[in-house]
């Protein structure tokens, strides 16, 4: 009984230095804990305020080069951060603006327990399905520890954020949702090959009736309830086939419509020389979307 007591003791002593040291090594040119109020900046977010007053004792905080981190656990920020990081760059050298600081860094709130997520769902009247959400500015995230990859839903909110900081919030529907998707999977790529893994970014070919035309596509002020996946599968597709066309004509196109500008009228001044007109466009991308994506690359 003694001797089965003892190693109950030490397993225990191991398997605390062993998340002390996994807490450590994480730590170790990564995020450093900080107070709440020492922070450069607060976040002015309600929805901030809600998250932080879910558990406020369990909160800690540190500063990253573009964000501010909340978070439960400093290993599962650590990892996130460093994802946060790279995936800024990666949407920044998309939009051409590789250099890009933004004069208030933006806060980002991962929460590593569902249970915590779905109260904070529940508080924050946020959709059921949601893993993460971009609000004016502010990022929220559920990542759980156990999953050996993440997926690119952090990706793919801080494309959402940066093209907010630099377009503002009247970027139409699926060229938001469009490009957040198309640089978010882009980027998961890059960046689980820098780790040695064999990974190309995944876009779906699409059958060609499996199609939302484009024109009802385009006039989405939210993803459709009974085709979510086809929207944000078809409105990647679609980002990739302007920015593969051309690059400096999709960010000339970008600029027009979220200024408020129409895609009718966006269109023809952006597109002289490449489309013949719209049809002649909107017929091109059925080619594209419905061709087996290996052979578009
Ligand atoms: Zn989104």
């Amino acid at each position: 009984m003694r001797w089965f007591l003892f190693a109950c003791l030490h397993l225990v002593a191991v398997v605390g230095s062993a998340f002390c040291q996994l807490d450590q090594l994480a730590g170790v040119g990564g995020l450093q804990d900080v107070e709440l109020s020492a922070l450069s900046q607060q976040d002015e977010n309600p929805l901030g305020r809600i998250a932080l007053a879910l558990h406020p004792e369990d909160w800690k905080h540190a500063e990253g080069d573009h964000f501010i981190y909340h978070y439960v656990r400093t290993f599962v920020a650590s990892r996130a951060a460093v994802e946060a990081e790279f995936n800024f760059r990666v949407v920044a050298k998309e939009l051409e603006k590789p250099d890009l600081v933004t004069e208030r860094k933006s806060h980002l709130y991962i929460f590593d327990r569902p249970e915590d997520w779905q109260e904070f769902q529940k508080a924050g009247t946020l959709e059921q399905w949601t893993g993460g959400i971009h609000s004016a500015g502010s990022l929220f995230l559920l990542r759980d520890p156990s999953y050996k990859f993440s997926n690119n839903t952090l990706g793919h909110e801080i494309a959402h954020l940066v093209l907010y900081r630099l377009y503002g919030s009247h970027i139409p529907c699926w060229l938001n949702e469009g490009f957040a998707e198309y640089v978010s999977r882009t980027s998961l790529a890059s960046y689980q090959r820098a780790r040695g893994y064999i990974m190309k970014p995944y876009s779906q070919s699409f059958a060609s009736g499996q199609l939302i035309p484009v024109q009802p596509l385009m006039r989405l002020t939210r993803p459709p309830t009974q085709l979510v996946d086809t929207f944000y599968n078809e409105s990647e597709r679609l980002v990739r086939f302007l920015v593969s066309s051309d690059k400096t004509r999709f960010l000339t196109l970008l600029e027009g419509l979220a200024g408020n500008e129409s895609f009718d009228n966006v269109f023809p001044r952006v597109y002289a020389g490449m489309f013949a007109n719209r049809n002649d466009f909107e017929e091109k991308f059925g080619e594209y979307a419905t061709s087996d994506y290996s052979a578009t690359r």
